[in-house]
């Protein structure tokens, strides 16, 4: 990366949202730089756990089996209980892998790295973009950056800059993307790694919070999210608060973890915003939690940042390269925003039925209807995963059987 270089795209933020974005335009031939003011490998917060559709597109990808080489577990087993309801089962397999994945962050995340790199991606981590640059007419024609605390200032140009930046998205503040749907924050979420405390993926709404256990790599994830009402509460005892949480809402689960052992330190955050971000505009998009975040209580954000960096390299990569019209991308910019909404928007409003408090009879009602059907139990869990539609699981049929209860 030198000062004045040209890009066809430069993306800024190296993880879910930025490097797949970054390695399908690579792979297009495009001439791409990935930025990240982090280090890299290195962790990030998540409780891990990648749904049917998310790993559908790593093994498309080719990094399926460098996840599966790491030791992480293939998660075929899921469990769901509201009080005194459960299903359990498993997503229908997706390209013929049945199971989801939960890898470490700082393992996936260099595994995407390095799939941006292997495709011709020139990546520099500790590199942290500080501003924009535009030309007479306002479009952004690249980003100045600097790499560690002392390096020189570099300007790089693009004719497309990409913000995979996350949800406090720099690249959004200085291109002035407006937030066009909004909802309140719902939950805050602690977790903590644990050694010995055998699970399959299992998830449990009781009356103070939710709880999820996780299979990762070596260890099991056990995840805890409050009502959001209650951060200031919580997180002034963050440890009894999770601790307590979880014995309240998964006893059985409790148990199994006071025969392990918590291997690392408890993680938390009360700031996950819902909203959809303007996606594009001339000379620019927003990828992943930068474009669009929801509460992370349905584990919807990593696969829904690679559909994204998808759908952005479909639309957009046939319009980037020498002689390119830049109206033309811009169109497949706003093409790609619609699909994003298109694509998102119906997971987006059932997270945010999911996470608010007060449906929690609604969904034991659902519950018990279709833990009594075998047939609505795998549509069930095909909903919950992203193979279907919400629309398509509350048939005709389903709903008068609610209204019966
Ligand atoms: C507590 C929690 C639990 C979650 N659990 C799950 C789950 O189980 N399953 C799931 O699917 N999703 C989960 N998510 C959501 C998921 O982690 C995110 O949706 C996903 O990681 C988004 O990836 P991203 O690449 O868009 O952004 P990020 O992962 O935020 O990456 C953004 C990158 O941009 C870099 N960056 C930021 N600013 C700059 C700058 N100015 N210059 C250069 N680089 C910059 C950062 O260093 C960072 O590496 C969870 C989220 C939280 C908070």
């Amino acid at each position: 990366m030198q000062d004045n270089q040209d890009y066809d795209v430069v993306v800024v933020g190296a993880r879910c949202g930025g490097a797949p974005s970054a390695m399908l335009l690579a792979r297009q031939g495009h001439r791409v730089l990935l930025l990240d003011r982090a280090p890299f490998p290195s962790d990030t917060l998540s409780t891990l756990y990648i749904q049917q559709p998310g790993v559908a597109l790593l093994d498309e990808w080719g990094l399926l089996a460098k996840v599966r080489d790491s030791g992480c577990p293939t998660i075929d087993e899921v469990v769901y209980r509201l009080g005194d309801v459960s299903v359990s089962g498993c997503a229908t397999p997706v390209r013929g892998i049945r199971g989801a994945y939960a890898p470490l962050r700082i393992i996936l995340d260099q595994i995407l790295v390095d799939g941006a790199i292997a495709a011709g991606v020139e990546f520099a981590d500790r590199t942290r973009v500080t501003a924009l640059r535009r030309d007479g007419a306002g479009r952004v024609t690249g980003v100045v950056c600097r790499t560690g605390p002392d390096g020189p200032e570099v300007t790089v140009r693009c004719a497309l800059l990409v913000g995979a930046d996350g949800m406090r998205s720099t690249v959004a503040d200085l291109v002035g993307a407006p937030k066009v749907v909004e909802h309140p924050k719902l939950t805050c979420a602690y977790y903590a790694l644990w050694e010995g405390v055998p699970s399959a993926f299992e998830m449990y709404e009781g009356d103070t919070g939710w709880i999820a256990a996780v299979p990762t790599n070596d260890a099991t994830l056990v995840a805890a999210y409050h009502p959001q009402d209650r951060f200031d509460e919580v997180r002034h005892r963050a440890r009894e608060a999770y601790l307590t949480a979880v014995r309240d809402n998964a006893l059985g689960l409790h148990e199994r973890l006071r025969a392990g052992r918590q291997s690392g330190a408890l993680h938390g955050t009360g700031d996950q915003q819902n909203y959809f971000r303007q996606a594009g505009g001339p000379g620019w998009a927003l990828v992943g939690d930068a474009g669009h975040h929801k509460d992370s209580l349905t584990a919807r954000g990593i696969g829904d940042a690679f559909l994204q960096a998808r759908l952005l390299a479909e639309h957009a990569g046939p319009h980037l390269g020498d002689g390119a019209d830049p109206a033309a991308l811009d169109a497949a910019v706003a093409g790609y925003g619609a699909a994003r909404d298109a694509a998102l928007t119906e997971a987006y409003q059932g997270t945010i039925m999911l996470a608010q408090v007060a449906a929690r009879e609604q969904r034991r009602a659902l519950l018990r209807v279709i833990s009594q059907d075998a047939a609505l139990t795998q549509q069930y869990f095909d909903t919950v995963a992203g193979l279907r539609r919400p629309a398509e699981l509350y048939t005709p049929a389903l709903l008068s059987k609610l209204q019966a209860t």
